[in-house]
């Protein structure tokens, strides 16, 4: 009413973001989020950074998705088009649910009665419930008859996983975050913290105030090298060679924990032999860092208390991504850095829910709580539980899958919540695939640049609209709470995920989020002790957590490893470069990622207004010598091309890089940099290598 000041009401919830999964409180009036306030969550402290106090007024956005589209029949789909979201509207016309459902039921159905059960897939989404996870995927292997479905762990950590069940049987991390707080030294590699896990940046902050050694080591400089003991700016693409030389000096100089050695790992024999060529004299001129700076920071890692290692994409996007995540582990495994407080092996995840949706089973080669769909009890297991027959051959990856398009094995998919025309390698290839689908089914909450090619396009629901369960990487799950309703005809992913089970003829009885989450649980041994109502009650569960009344385990691997033998088991790493090495006609190397203000393809953040005012405009991050010698000013527009594609940017001076490279975020539709990246994947993590490529660049003609 005039002049009765309108009341806010409080809402505790979860930053949608990163992976750190720093609880919020939302305050809403009128139904809208005002503010946004930190909540005394275990990873945050009431701690938020510029997204979780800021990024909140997507939600709010005009161009929220609120009906159901359908394309016209006088709109064919366009792969190299760089759509805004309001052209790409006009070539769709509001449909009722009713009718896109019945679409959707007779254009799959169609295609699996034509082309088999080989011929449909699905991407998920990491910015999903642990919930909607779990319910796409069974929706995938049950409906569609193959483990055909994916997500983005696949462009972040799957090599890191590999190489963690390979070594340790566990793809998740040891310590939580917060552990650098308890560890003598820090080890900071392939990651950006500040920018990209910017509250638990802050915890490794005031470990080095408190007296931590913090080692940096990256081929750019960040804002955590201001504060570091030592940054070790290698080569790009040399982990390998650095990783090996100071595990050499591990050996040669006896700084082994041979009593941890001995009790708790196996293959020492031929993981030493392998080293014997990697002295650090050696390997000095291959990763750029000299051979007594080497020596030094392996003796601070291997003799120090307790020493923790962080590490993020600049480890996992390289063709050599799993050999740079086994050295890493034997780093550990070696010294017996692992097993105890302020110690350990944490790869930061991105997403705010990437390590809860490859739990839930959201990926081709696990079901749920990473049981192989190739081992014959899990295999049987899930046909009882969710009575239907399932095959045991693993399923396509991210990229794999857009190459069985091209190959005309897939002929339709399922996408939710992810955006791969922006985030793939080779986007403009990814576009092409993605266009030539016979069925494309987008269910998101904007018009992105996948959704523009999409036959249907079902209007999703915001993190703040919905309640779920999430899992940051921790391991802690945590429970999201809605604070809004949904703007006009958009319905909960949960809802649309049942209601396309039910529009291919699968017979799910109707399930509330609680009755999802029980499901997955009695299914999942690892979080088998957690209940719908603890979580309510408690808001967070670190797992393992198998029986109800258990505490849950921030720290794992105390006694034993979860692997056959129960040992961690140490695997030789061989040097392997990158698969397109700079030459004559593309002289630099192009580093992609992602910026503080911006959330990967930027669908969310470059729509809200605060995030976007920050960094409004695609930049490429350029060394002052290479700007020189191109006779190119901070601020001009360049033209950035690679093999595969070119795009514009304005170029951004910045010492940080390493002269001969640059540096670019993935998040600006006008400036897609993955239409330059290269889709040459890992063989074990079948990640693509989006942190190397050749490019070159010029000053822009256009402008
Ligand atoms: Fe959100 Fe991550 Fe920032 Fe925390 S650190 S507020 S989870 S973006």
């Amino acid at each position: 009413k005039a002049g009765v000041p309108q009341q806010t009401h409080a809402v505790d919830s979860l930053c949608p973001f990163c992976g750190v999964g720093c609880q919020v409180t939302y305050h809403v009036k009128e139904d809208r989020i005002v503010r946004v306030e930190g909540r005394d969550g275990p990873a945050n402290d009431s701690r938020l950074c510029v997204k979780g106090r800021y990024g909140f007024d997507y939600v709010h956005h005009p161009e929220r998705l609120t009906q159901p589209l359908v394309r016209r029949e006088d709109a064919p789909k366009q792969a190299h088009r760089d759509w805004t979201a309001q052209s790409a509207m006009a070539q769709f016309r509001p449909a009722t649910w009713d009718e896109v459902l019945e679409k959707i039921g007779q254009q799959f159905k169609g295609i699996l009665a034509k082309h088999g059960n080989q011929s449909l897939a699905g991407f998920g989404s990491a910015k999903c419930s642990n919930e909607e996870a779990y319910l796409f995927q069974k929706l995938v292997r049950t409906g569609f008859g193959n483990h055909h479905v994916d997500h983005c762990t696949r462009l972040c950590h799957a090599s890191s996983v590999a190489a963690l069940l390979e070594g340790l049987g566990s793809g998740a991390v040891s310590n939580p975050v917060k552990d650098a707080m308890k560890a003598e030294v820090i080890v900071v590699i392939g990651a950006n913290p500040t920018v990209n896990h910017p509250v638990g940046a802050t915890w490794m902050k005031n470990a080095v105030a408190d007296g931590a050694k913090l080692i940096v080591m990256d081929p750019r400089q960040s804002d955590l090298t201001r504060i570091a003991t030592h940054h070790i700016q290698f080569k790009p693409d040399t982990d390998v060679a650095l990783l090996n030389a100071m595990l050499n000096v591990i050996v040669s100089e006896n700084l082994v924990d041979h009593a941890f050695v001995a009790r708790r790992t196996e293959g020492y024999d031929a993981f030493i032999k392998n080293l014997t060529p990697f002295t650090p004299e050696a390997m000095a001129p291959v990763c750029g860092i000299d051979a007594d700076t080497i020596r030094q920071i392996a003796r601070m890692y291997a003799t120090s208390k307790a020493s923790i290692i962080f590490w993020g994409m600049g480890v996992s996007q390289h063709i050599h991504g799993t050999d740079n995540a086994r050295c890493l582990i034997a780093l550990a495994l070696l010294t017996g850095q692992i097993g105890r407080p302020g110690t350990g092996l944490h790869p930061l995840r991105g997403q705010n829910n990437v390590q809860g949706a490859s739990d839930a089973g959201l990926i081709p080669m696990m079901f749920p709580d990473y049981q192989k769909v190739s081992d014959a009890k899990a295999k049987a297991f899930f046909e009882e539980y969710w009575n239907c027959e399932l095959s045991d051959k693993p399923g396509l990856t991210v990229v794999e899958i857009m190459k069985a398009i091209e190959d005309k094995q897939i002929r339709g998919m399922y996408i939710m919540g992810e955006n791969p025309a922006m985030s793939d390698p080779d986007a403009e290839h990814a576009r092409e695939s993605l266009a030539s689908l016979d069925f494309l089914l987008v269910q998101d909450i904007f018009m992105t640049e996948t959704a523009a090619l999409a036959d249907i396009v079902l209007p999703a629901s915001a993190f703040a609209e919905k309640t779920g369960s999430f899992t940051n990487t921790d391991r802690t799950v945590q429970m999201a709470r809605a604070a809004l309703p949904l703007p006009g005809d958009a319905r909960q992913d949960l809802w649309i995920i049942q209601q396309v089970a039910k529009a291919i003829g699968l017979n799910w009885k109707a399930q509330t989020v609680a009755e999802v989450f029980d499901e997955m649980r009695m299914c999942m041994p690892e979080i088998r002790g957690i209940t719908w109502e603890r979580l309510e009650r408690e808001d967070a569960v670190t797992y393992p957590c198998t029986f109800e009344g258990d505490t849950g385990h921030p720290v794992v691997f105390t006694e034993t490893f979860p692997t056959p033998s129960g040992k961690g088991k140490l695997v030789p790493a061989s040097l392997v470069h990158a698969d397109e090495l700079p030459d004559e006609d593309y002289p630099i190397v192009l580093m992609t990622g992602r910026q503080l203000e911006h959330w990967h393809t930027g669908s969310m953040t470059r729509r809200s207004a605060v995030l976007d005012a920050l960094e409004p405009v695609p930049v490429v991050q350029m060394h002052p010598e290479d700007l020189n010698k191109l006779g190119v000013k901070a601020g001009d527009v360049v033209e950035m091309a690679s093999r595969r594609g070119a795009i514009q940017a304005y170029a951004r001076q910045d010492a940080a890089v390493q002269p001969g490279t640059v540096f670019m975020a993935f998040c600006y539709a006008e400036g897609a940099i993955n239409k330059l990246t290269n889709p040459a994947l890992d063989p074990f993590g079948k990640i693509p290598e989006l942190k190397f490529c050749a490019v070159r660049i010029s000053a822009s003609k256009a402008e």
